[in-house]
């Protein structure tokens, strides 16, 4: 029986990775992450999410299984970063934007595994993305691939570390949430995903909810306008 652990957060990304799993794999567990990020918004969709996905194809319902929510309000606790303080957003001297949380993926992947591993899953989806990402050099394939070499020696298993979104830039993702799960999927992701670094719900526009002005709305809603320009809608 094929099976998998999505990393759920709540986002745009994570929602497709979980849809692109639910149609792949027979039974599909989730997990997210308290992390103390500045505000729970994204956090509080995700019940929604998994609510309002389960019933877009009739073989989703019965495939979704348990989510696993962590507290790993110590990495909170370690990062100074815009994600963690209320600070303003802003690239550091190496580029690196500073809502970049060091070494939060490997976290993530080194705590996903440890569920999977007691759960018996085998695949762990992740959305992590080198085509538009910000720069987050845990979000490059070669840092995935050496975490799933590290995580297999470590834990004595074979995981497989799943990444549908890695090479895609936003205009694709939206399209292959419009393949996967019809336009009720791309509705689902506009109104109930969240991506603004901000916390921002006040504001809809035909992308979603957010700020409309932080990296994260921007990159959201420039895929948006592409996807739909390049769209028969
Ligand atoms: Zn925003």
């Amino acid at each position: 029986m094929s099976d998998a652990l999505v990393l759920f957060s709540g986002g745009q990304d994570s929602t497709t990775c979980l849809a692109a799993a639910l149609e792949r794999f027979e039974r599909v567990e989730t997990i997210g992450f308290d992390y103390r990020q500045r505000h729970r918004i994204e956090l509080d969709q995700r019940a929604t999410i998994l609510t309002k996905i389960a019933a877009i194809k009739p073989g989703w319902k019965a495939r979704l299984g348990e989510d696993h929510c962590l507290d790993l309000g110590v990495l909170g606790e370690i990062s100074a970063t815009a994600m963690t303080r209320d600070v303003a957003i802003t690239s550091g001297a190496d580029g690196l934007p500073n809502t970049f949380v060091p070494g939060r993926n490997l976290v993530f992947l080194t705590f996903a595994a440890a569920i999977a591993y007691r759960r018996g899953l085998r695949h762990i989806v992740g959305g992590m993305c080198e085509t538009d990402f910000s720069g987050y050099p845990d979000c490059r394939d070669a840092t995935i691939k050496a975490m799933q070499v590290a995580l297999n020696l470590g834990m004595e298993k074979n995981f497989v570390l799943d990444t549908p979104l890695m090479s895609l830039d936003k205009a694709n993702t939206w399209r292959l949430s419009e393949q996967l799960g019809g336009t009720a999927l791309v509705e689902l992701i506009v109104e109930a995903t969240h991506t603004c670094y901000l916390g921002e719900r006040g504001q809809h526009h035909e992308w979603g909810y957010g700020c409309g002005e932080c990296p994260a709305c921007r990159l959201r809603a420039e895929g948006w306008r592409k996807y739909r320009s390049s769209s028969p809608h």
